[in-house]
Formats: C-alpha cells, sequence, structure tokens
C-alpha cells in the first residue's frame, strides 16, 4: 500500500467534485488570487526573522550581492519599512501575472502551433491569475500594507522561535519524505508513505512544541471545523519525519528518545500541538478596537488571531478514512461540491461554479456539454397507488418513500460528444 499526504491530497478529499472535475474530466486548472496571496505570505514570514535587521543593514549596499545569494540581505527595520517590503513582493506577483498575460495573447494568435507552443500555452494559463474584480490585485496590495504592520509588531512581542538549547528556529519550507514500512493500528504496513508540505512555523509556546500555519484568507474560523482537522495530521507527520531523518534536529525538540517509535507504533506525537494564525484577524481586530473606543458596536465578529489545536492519533486515522471515503464516493458516482473555505483555493473554482450537481436539482453537464447524471436505481424508491377519488384526473398518490442506497454509475449522454463513462474511472482503478 502507498499512500500519499500532501494539502492538495486533504483539499481532494474534501470535495469529491475536485476529484471528479481534476482527475477524471481533467479541466484546466487555474490560478487563484487567494493562492498567489498564500504563497507571498508564507515567503515573508519564513524569512521574517533573517531579514530583520537595523536600518545601517537595510541600506548598507556594500555586501549586497553576497548577502543576496546567502538570503541573508536584512530587507526591514521597522513595521514601515517592513510594509514596503510586503507590497513590494506582492507587485512582483501582479507584473509576473502582467507578463504571462502579455506572452499568452502572443502566443494563442498564432495560426498553426507547434507541440512545445502547445505545453508553453498550457503552462501560461495554469500562470495567469483569474482575478475575481478588475480592483482587487490593489486591494490585496491594501491587505498587504495594513496587516504587516500589525504583524511586525505582534512578532516582536511575541519573540524569535528558539529550540530547547537557546538557537533560533530556521523555517521548515517544504518537505518532502518518503518513508517505509509504516504500521497502521491492527498490524496493516504502508510500505511507502510519501508526505510533503511546509511548516511556517515551529516554536515552544508556553513550554508545548507548536507548529504554526499561517492563514491568509478569511479570519473567521470556518463554520466547518473540520475543514482545520484534516490538515492537522500532515504538520506533525512532517515534523516527525524532519526528527527520524536527522537526530540532531530531533534532540532541539528533545525527541530524540520518542522518535523510534514513528511509524511503528505511533504516527503522531501527542505532546505536539498546531496552531492556525488568522493573519488578517489582526486588522479587523484593530478596526473592531477603534470602534469600541469610539463607543460603537461593532456589527461584525471580532475574530480570534490564532486557534491552537491538539493533534491526535485519531486525527490521523479520520484523515485516511476521509481520503478513502471521498475516493469512494467518486468511483460510485456521488459527485457533489463540499463548499467550504477550501474553495478559495481550488484551481477549478470556476468550472465548479459553472456547472450543477444533481444535489442542484438542474442538470449536471460535463466540459463537453453532456448531461450527467446517475444511472442504474435511484436513490430513493417511491411506492405509489392508485387514489380512486382522483382517477379521473388520473393522478397516483405517494404512500411511502424507501432508501435504497444502491450503486451507481456515471453516465455522460446527449449535447457534447456523447462520452459513456465506466463505473470506475480508469484514474481512480
Ligand atoms: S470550488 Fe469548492 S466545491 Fe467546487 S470543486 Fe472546488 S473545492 Fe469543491
Amino acid at each position: 500500500m502507498e499512500l500519499v499526504i500532501n494539502h492538495t491530497k486533504i483539499s481532494k478529499a474534501e470535495c469529491p467534485m475536485r476529484i471528479y472535475l481534476e482527475d477524471i474530466e481533467k479541466v484546466e486548472k487555474e490560478n487563484n488570487p487567494a493562492f498567489e496571496k498564500g504563497k507571498v505570505w508564507h515567503t515573508l514570514l519564513e524569512q521574517f526573522w533573517q531579514r530583520i535587521g537595523t536600518e545601517e543593514e537595510v541600506f548598507d549596499k556594500k555586501n549586497e550581492r553576497k548577502l543576496i545569494k546567502d538570503k541573508a540581505r536584512k530587507m526591514f527595520y521597522n513595521a514601515e519599512s517592513f510594509a514596503i517590503h510586503a507590497v513590494k513582493q506582492w507587485n512582483k506577483v501582479i507584473r509576473a501575472d502582467f507578463i504571462s498575460r502579455k506572452k499568452l495573447d502572443d502566443i494563442v494568435n498564432i495560426n498553426h502551433l507547434s507541440e512545445e507552443e502547445r505545453k508553453k500555452i498550457k503552462k501560461l494559463k495554469e500562470r495567469v491569475i483569474i482575478w475575481n474584480s478588475k480592483d482587487e490585485k490593489y486591494k490585496i496590495t491594501g491587505h498587504f500594507n495594513k496587516n504587516s504592520r500589525l504583524l511586525y509588531d505582534y512578532f516582536l512581542e511575541e519573540g524569535k522561535p528558539l529550540d530547547l538549547e537557546g538557537n533560533l528556529i530556521e523555517p521548515e519550507r517544504e518537505f518532502n519524505f518518503k518513508l517505509r514500512n509504516a504500521i497502521k493500528k491492527g498490524g496493516e504496513v504502508i510500505q511507502t508513505l510519501i508526505i510533503n508540505g511546509r511548516i511556517d512555523q515551529v516554536r515552544f509556546v508556553d513550554g508545548v512544541l507548536t507548529l504554526v500555519d499561517y492563514k491568509s484568507g478569511n479570519p473567521w474560523r470556518p463554520a466547518n471545523e473540520a475543514e482545520f482537522n484534516y490538515q492537522l495530521p500532515l504538520y506533525v507527520l512532517g515534523f516527525l519525519a524532519k526528527c527520524k531523518h536527522d537526530r540532531d534536529y530531533a534532540k532541539r525538540f528533545g525527541r530524540e528518545k520518542i522518535i523510534d517509535g514513528f511509524l511503528k507504533s505511533f504516527f503522531i506525537d501527542e505532546t505536539i500541538q498546531v496552531r492556525y494564525f488568522m493573519i488578517e484577524a489582526l486588522s479587523v481586530r484593530e478596526r473592531a478596537n477603534e470602534l469600541l473606543s469610539a463607543g460603537i458596536k461593532p456589527d461584525f465578529e471580532i475574530p480570534e488571531v490564532t486557534h491552537t489545536r491538539k493533534v491526535t492519533e485519531e486525527n490521523f486515522y479520520d484523515l485516511i478514512d476521509k481520503m478513502e471515503g471521498t475516493r469512494r464516493n467518486v468511483v460510485e458516482g456521488n459527485i457533489y461540491k463540499a463548499r467550504g473555505m477550501r474553495c478559495n483555493y481550488c484551481p477549478v473554482r470556476r468550472t465548479c461554479d459553472s456547472i450543477n450537481t444533481p444535489k442542484d436539482r438542474l442538470p449536471y453537464t460535463d466540459k463537453n456539454g453532456n448531461r450527467v447524471f446517475h444511472f442504474s436505481e435511484p436513490p430513493y424508491r417511491i411506492e405509489v397507488q392508485e387514489n380512486p377519488e382522483l382517477h379521473y384526473m388520473g393522478r397516483l398518490e405517494e404512500t411511502s418513500e424507501e432508501i435504497t442506497n444502491p450503486p451507481q454509475k456515471v453516465i455522460a449522454w446527449g449535447g457534447g460528444k456523447n462520452v459513456l463513462r465506466g463505473r470506475i474511472p480508469k484514474i481512480l482503478n
């Protein structure tokens, strides 16, 4: 058995429609502003303690070239200069988007495209940002300007993240581990466990080892807590995998004694906690404080900046069950949209928004314009009998309804290329 756990897999596990569109329909994936905004924040924050310096260091050009190479160049020295730095990083994204669009415009007008040009178009399309409104990019500029100032002060008050020996903890940027022979509860062996992702910050909070993830979207806690919970095990697995590969690293966090049990007797070290840091909550709270000090009661809920969660072994098994369950749903044709915060980052969102599912009670069409419906027995059975009084109208009366929950096929038909799909799509075999 091979198991891959990463952010994409987790997001897909939460939404059968995303699996269907990405893996079966293979619709074109699109880049979205929320995703780009998140990337800029992650880079800014993971470099925060390396990039902060004195005013002299920031303006010292002498060693600039060498320092850029070392990624040690000091970029800011106060809240104002951090905001300038943050906005600059965001402007780079706007510029890159502009260039990609221009390149795309130039290439799509070519008459007979070579294979290479087609590939280039595909790549450019994935890179171009689909803005939700004309002024969205400028609104995000304002978001960086405001929140980076507040974040700077927050970080300085919170202090550097230090390990048990008092050394600065470097951010665990991207991790990618391939682990062999992990044993699940009950003895089943996962021959290859692939874990990849990122941890924005590792720090001790009141003596508890805490893995921090910065969230740059909606600062209000999602109504559906599960959306948070499925992500929890990923960070702990990534951290423990790093400890297993690097004993010195494990020692810095006091994990050298327990790490041998990882994958043999446990997947999750339950003494570790995960913290979600809602960046935008800082500015919402500031706004609320301004209103309160002017004697006005805010007409919105004041969000918390951090949400800290314990992570348990159960969270890991819940995640696996969820991944398998959603996959099974898609195979059996039970495809529905699981709306939530995840939609902001979804690369197939526009396609998803443009189609209907059986749950919307409207015909659902695939990308070829074929109508799609669930075939075989209906998911319910209605017994009917004639009502003699209404006989002259030929009406029937419903008497009972029974859920049958039958296996189903997804059939695409009519309107487009008349594709007939088998019960188990190839990609999911
Ligand atoms: S937009 Fe939301 S509901 Fe639609 S496929 Fe993406 S994650 Fe699922």
